[in-house]
């Protein structure tokens, strides 16, 4: 069976290590750490996820500002809204939730925050970092960032001759990972809804990472023994075993078959899920320890 990589519990140790060097940049310069977070509408799932942020944020000792606008908001407001934080000496990291409603173009909002203050490493200043190299440098993407830090728990930094197989080619997780995984010396295939016998892909990986959005799609028969298995799916699908009208998280893992072969594995919750907010404060300390000119902690 294999070893779990518990996201809670990792994320809780960097969550403290967050805390803990926030009380000495107060304490030591009186520095708070900012984060602004912008949600535009009412989708229910970014409500949540917003709530979440925010509470990590009080929790780790920042200041947390949170703007919910109307969805009608139009996007020159939405932009105006993004200068003003840019501007602001108190705020060091913006946040706008998306998705964001059809008629604001989201590129045109992530582009408008200053890069400085990104922490989610969607500008394309940062991803350029991210695809060059310049890592240290580089608001590295949240959910990338802890899927790193999950492989180095269980192989370490140095991934010299693994081969790595990343499922997905988004912006926001796809790409970025494979070219962290690339910078620590495995050798990357990104795989795609057009790639041929995407399951004889997955079995050569020894470090297999699933960002696709298809519930259980990766059968444990895809996965060659032993290999790392980071899941970052987060699916909801119907659970009529709890109960009429119940629904329960999935990855893109079919875990029971996956557990058997893999040599490490991450949950669904409480994988990579619980990471990605732990990176998020994670990069917001970053942004205030840049933004005064000092030493930037390291995870
Ligand atoms: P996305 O933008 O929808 O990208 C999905 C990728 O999967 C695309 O590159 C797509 O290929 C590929 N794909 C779709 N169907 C496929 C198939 N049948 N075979 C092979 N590849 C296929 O999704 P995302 O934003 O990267 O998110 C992926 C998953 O991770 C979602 O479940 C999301 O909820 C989850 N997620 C979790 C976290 C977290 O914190 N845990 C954070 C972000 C996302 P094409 O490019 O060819 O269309």
């Amino acid at each position: 069976m294999a070893n779990v990589i518990d996201g809670k519990k990792l994320s809780e140790d960097i969550l403290a290590k967050v805390k803990q060097e926030t009380a000495v940049l107060r304490e030591q310069h009186d520095i708070q750490p900012g984060i602004a977070v912008i949600i535009v509408g009412e989708d229910s799932a970014s409500k949540v996820y917003v709530a979440s942020k925010e509470k990590r944020a009080e929790e780790c000792g920042f200041l947390s500002n949170k703007y919910e606008l109307d969805g009608k908001t139009s996007e020159a407001d939405l932009l105006a809204l993004v200068k003003e934080l840019n501007a602001d000496k108190n705020i060091h990291g913006i946040l706008v939730q998306l998705p964001l409603p059809a008629h604001i173009n989201a590129d045109h909002v992530i582009q408008t925050i200053s890069p400085d203050k990104d922490v989610d490493g969607f500008h394309y200043i940062n991803a350029g970092k991210v695809m060059t190299g310049a890592i240290e440098d580089a608001f590295v993407p949240c959910t990338p960032a802890g899927i790193m830090l999950m492989v180095e728990h269980g192989l370490g930094k140095d991934l010299s001759g693994l081969d790595a197989v990343v499922v997905g080619r988004s912006n926001i997780v796809g790409k970025p990972v494979a070219a962290l995984l690339l910078a620590a010396n495995a050798t990357v295939t990104i795989a795609h809804s057009r790639t041929r016998e995407i399951d004889d892909v997955c079995r050569s990986a020894d470090i297999l990472v699933a960002a696709v959005g298809k519930p259980e799609m990766i059968k444990g028969d895809w996965i060659k023994p032993g290999a790392t298995v980071i899941d970052v799916g987060i699916n909801r699908i119907p659970a009529p075993e709890k109960g009429q009208g119940k629904t329960r998280l999935v990855g893109d893992v079919e875990y029971k078959t996956a557990e058997k072969v893999a040599g490490f594995i991450t949950p669904v919750p409480g994988g990579v899920g619980p990471m990605t907010i732990a990176m998020l404060m994670a990069n917001t300390l970053k942004a205030a320890c840049k933004a005064n000119n000092l030493p930037l902690p390291k995870f």
